[in-house]
C-alpha cells in the first residue's frame, strides 16, 4: 500500500496499553497520567482484527509497544494470533524489560521475533533517577533473558539527554565491543513532559557520533539489521555489536517513513507528530468487518503528511506512553 508521497506503508506499531511500571522523566510526569478507562482500551480480538485488516493491504511488520506492553494480560495470546496472520513476517516488542525474565519463554514460543529494550544509563543511581522507580539489575536480567531466548537481534534504545546521561555515550557504545548488542542513540523529542525542556537538553546525533569516534575509533558503516527502520548503523572495528543513530530531530527520515500507529484506545495515527487520527474502535464495536477496517486504514494512510513538524511544538495533551512509543 503506497501513500500520497509514494511511500510503501508496511509497518504497524500497536500500543497495547497506556499503563507503565516506570515514570521516565522525559515520558511521564511523576504522578503518572490519567489512565485510559479499561472499557476504552482495545480488546485483544479487536487488535487482531486491525492487524488482519492491515495485513490485507500490505502491512508485514508489527511492533507491540505502550506504555509498558509486558503489563498487558494475554500478550502471548495476541502474539500467537498475530503470528498466524498470513503476510505478517516480523513481530517485535519495545519494552523496559523489567518483566521480561518472567514471560520471555512464553512470548518466544508464541511467535515473538525480537525485542528493543530501553536503557538510558549504566549507573544504578541514575537509572532510578531517570525512571523514578526502576532497578537497573532488573533490566540486565531482561537483556540476558532476551539473549537466552534468542529474541535476536537485541537492540537497546538510549535517549540522550544533556546534563543527565550524555556523559555515558562512550560507555554505552563500548558495550558493543563486548556483546552482540545493538545500541541505538535516540534524539530527545519534544513530546509530553520533555516538551518544555527539550531545547537545552537536546543532543544532536552528530555530536554523539563525534564523541564516540574520538574515544573508541572510526565508526564504520554497518550492514542492515533485521527491521532496522530509520536508524543509521555503524560499528567499531572487530566489534560484535553495532551503534545506531535515530535522528528524528536533526535530520528527519520522513521520506522513508513506512509506519502507522495504533493507540491503545483504538485510534490509528498516520504520523507520531501530527494530530490526525482515524477512530477504529467505534466501527469495530459497531460490528465492522475486516474489509471495512481495511478501508479506514487506507483513509489513515491518505492522511500521512509528507514530513513531521516537531519544531513547531507538540500540540497534543497526551505524551508518548499514551500514544504509543
Ligand atoms: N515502555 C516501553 C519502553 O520504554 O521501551 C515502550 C514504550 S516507550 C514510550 C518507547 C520508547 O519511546 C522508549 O525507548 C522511550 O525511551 C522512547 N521515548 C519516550 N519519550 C521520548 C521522547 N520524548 N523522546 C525520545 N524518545 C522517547
Ligand atoms: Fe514507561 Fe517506556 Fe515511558 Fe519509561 S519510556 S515511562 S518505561 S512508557
Amino acid at each position: 500500500m503506497k501513500d500520497t508521497y509514494h511511500r510503501e506503508i508496511n509497518y504497524l506499531r500497536v500500543s497495547v496499553t497506556d499503563r507503565c511500571n516506570l515514570r521516565c522523566i522525559y515520558c511521564m510526569p511523576p504522578e503518572g497520567v490519567q489512565w485510559i478507562p479499561h472499557e476504552d482500551i482495545l480488546k485483544l480480538e479487536e487488535i487482531e482484527t486491525v492487524v488482519k485488516a492491515a495485513a490485507l493491504i500490505g502491512v508485514k511488520k508489527v511492533r507491540l509497544t505502550g506504555g509498558e506492553p509486558l503489563l498487558r494480560r494475554g500478550l502471548d495470546d495476541l502474539i500467537r494470533s498475530i503470528a498466524g496472520i498470513p503476510n505478517i513476517d516480523d513481530i517485535a516488542l519495545t519494552t523496559n524489560a523489567l518483566l521480561l525474565p518472567f514471560c520471555v519463554k512464553m512470548l518466544k514460543e508464541s511467535g515473538l521475533d525480537r525485542v528493543n529494550i530501553s536503557l538510558d544509563t549504566l549507573r544504578a543511581d541514575r537509572y532510578r533517577e531517570i525512571t523514578r522507580t526502576g532497578n537497573l539489575n532488573g533490566v540486565w536480567r531482561g537483556i540476558d533473558a532476551a539473549f537466552e531466548s534468542e529474541l535476536l537481534p537485541v537492540k537497546i534504545n538510549t535517549v540522550v539527554i544533556r546534563g543527565f546521561n550524555d556523559d555515558e555515550v562512550v560507555a554505552m557504545a563500548g558495550l558493543t565491543l563486548e556483546k552482540p548488542l545493538h545500541i541505538r542513540f535516540i534524539e530527545l523529542m519534544p513530546i509530553g513532559p520533555s516538551n518544555s525542556w527539550t531545547t537545552g537538553r537536546f543532543v544532536p546525533a552528530e555530536e554523539i557520533m563525534s564523541i564516540i569516534s574520538t574515544r573508541l575509533g572510526q565508526l564504520i558503516p554497518a550492514k542492515k539489521l533485521v527491521g532496522n527502520g530509520p536508524a543509521q548503523y555503524y560499528h567499531i572495528k572487530d566489534a560484535p555489536g553495532t551503534i545506531g543513530f535515530i535522528t528524528s530531530m536533526s535530520e528527519h527520515f520522513c521520506r522513508s517513513c513506512n509506519r502507522l500507529r495504533l493507540t491503545a484506545s483504538g485510534r490509528l495515527r498516520p504520523c507520531l507528530y501530527d494530530g490526525h487520527e482515524v477512530d477504529l474502535k467505534t466501527p469495530l464495536r459497531e460490528g465492522a468487518g475486516i474489509n471495512e477496517i481495511s478501508n479506514l486504514i487506507m483513509k489513515a494512510v491518505a492522511l500521512k503528511p509528507d514530513r513531521h513538524h516537531m519544531l513547531d511544538g507538540w500540540q497534543d495533551k497526551r505524551g508518548m506512553s499514551q500514544i504509543g512509543g
